[in-house]
């Protein structure tokens, strides 16, 4: 059991337990013979190294990072890295599956892995923070590689994190920018690619909006998770004038009926790390969050907050999952009972993967597009995969998480297939 779980005292399945019993369902469905189904169902490679870091104070501590590399069957392994204390190589199986699936249902032509470290990233400098990433970057330089594996950030990592990587690459390997996607513009990042997966998410949830007849002009919208995905989601859907009522991060939620003032918001963590004591609002907790009468629920913090004890009590119409696996397979059982329309996470948070693939194209080009061509061609990717997954869920009658997967689990069979085993 990983720490999460036993927070809530209950034996549930690990995350990789998830993500296989989604796969399972979907490949009994698509009808994938059983031994191609096993193949592209486990990973290929799982690398667990060890970081010995020199600490600013002279002493040495010894962290352990992982990199799990899924399926490459349609394209080079791609995922994030994680920097979080409960980093573990079940948490990065799982993840790392989400991404072999999740590039195949928008149809980039990558495969999936995911790499983490079990680090708190708060109990570190920005030095030791650089010291570990390149031992790490040197740690995983056997298995990455512009046309082999390429990271990304993920929770607790950004353009910063990216940069030292491909510095690091860089020293062995000569100038190598595609090495990992989400750099700063300055060293080969895509404009866009920064805030793309929270535009995605607000794409995809426009989407379902209309096709579920959510009006999203009198709708609330609560967003857990105030990083990267929830701040630009909440952004955007500000932008269109739509009602973000309920903000939250780590520290707790901050609500507001009228609407949270969302600019003011990013701009008050910018200074104060976190919500907390956000001007204007009244304090909730997370859980209050996540139970709260709204139409839409937009998980984009961690894995694991909608289990079998709080699902129930879930009120949103609609979830769109900007976090990687936020509902347990309990939860979404209880939720699909319900009638909630769970529009799942390898479809809804996809935006980020997507701009990284043009990053990586412009890099291998050496040739940088427009904003506006960015964003065009995130909304042309976006807009055809949610109905490429609505397509699979109303012709099989299941729900969008499993249209989701047989779109994606009959892309990787058919790679699979041609390529020969
Ligand atoms: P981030 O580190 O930028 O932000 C994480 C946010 O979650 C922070 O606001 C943090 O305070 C909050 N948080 C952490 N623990 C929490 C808790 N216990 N309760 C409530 N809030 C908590 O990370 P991110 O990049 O925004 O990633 C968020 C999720 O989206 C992750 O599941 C990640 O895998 C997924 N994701 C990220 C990207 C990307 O491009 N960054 C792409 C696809 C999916």
């Amino acid at each position: 059991m990983n720490a999460q779980q036993e927070q809530h005292g209950q034996k549930r399945f690990s995350a990789y337990e998830i993500a296989l019993h989604n796969f399972d369902r979907a490949a009994k469905i698509a009808g994938v013979e059983s031994d191609l189904a096993e193949l592209i169902k486990t990973t290929d490679r799982e690398l667990r190294v060890q970081l010995p870091v020199c600490m600013d104070d002279g002493s040495l501590k010894v962290f352990i990072g992982y990199r799990v590399q899924h399926n490459n069957a349609r394209g080079p392994y791609k995922g994030g890295i994680r920097y979080h204390h409960e980093v573990d190589l079940d948490e990065v199986r799982a993840l790392a599956a989400l991404m072999t699936w999740k590039t195949a249902v928008v149809g980039v032509p990558f495969g999936g892995a995911k790499g983490g470290i079990t680090v708190d990233p708060r109990d570190l400098t920005i030095a030791e923070l650089e010291r570990l990433t390149r031992v790490f970057t040197n740690m995983i330089d056997p298995v990455i590689g512009a046309n082999e594996d390429i990271p990304a950030p993920d929770v607790n990592t950004n353009a910063q994190t990216m940069s030292w990587m491909m510095d690091e690459h860089s020293k062995r390997h000569g100038f190598t920018p595609a090495i990992v996607t989400g750099k700063p513009i300055d060293l080969g990042g895509s404009f866009g690619r920064e805030e793309a997966t929270g535009r995605g998410v607000v794409i995809i949830l426009r989407e379902a909006a209309k096709t579920f007849e959510i009006d999203l002009q009198s709708a609330k919208v609560a967003i857990q998770g105030f990083g990267n995905v929830g701040s630009h989601t909440a952004r955007f859907l500000s932008e269109l004038g739509v009602r973000v009522v309920a903000v939250s991060d780590v520290s707790g939620g901050v609500y507001h009926s009228q609407g949270i003032d969302v600019n003011a918001a990013m701009e008050y963590v910018k200074g104060n790390k976190t919500l907390a004591g956000l001007p204007d609002s009244e304090a909730i907790t997370n859980e209050e969050l996540l139970e709260m009468e709204c139409d839409v629920l937009v998980p984009a913090a961690l894995g694991g907050q909608i289990r079998r004890d709080n699902a129930p009590r879930v009120r949103a119409r609609m979830i769109v999952e900007g976090a990687n696996e936020p509902l347990t397979s309990e939860a979404d059982e209880i939720l699909e009972g319900k009638g909630t329309i769970v529009v799942p996470d390898i479809l809804a948070n996809a935006g980020g993967v997507t701009v990284s693939y043009f990053e990586w194209v412009q890099n291998l080009q050496q040739f940088r597009w427009e904003l506006d061509h960015v964003n065009r061609e995130l909304e042309k990717v976006m807009v055809r995969s949610f109905e490429e997954v609505v397509c699979q869920s109303q012709h099989h009658h299941v729900p969008l998480r499993i249209g989701a997967y047989l779109l994606a689990i009959e892309r990787v069979a058919r790679a699979a297939r041609l390529r020969g085993v």
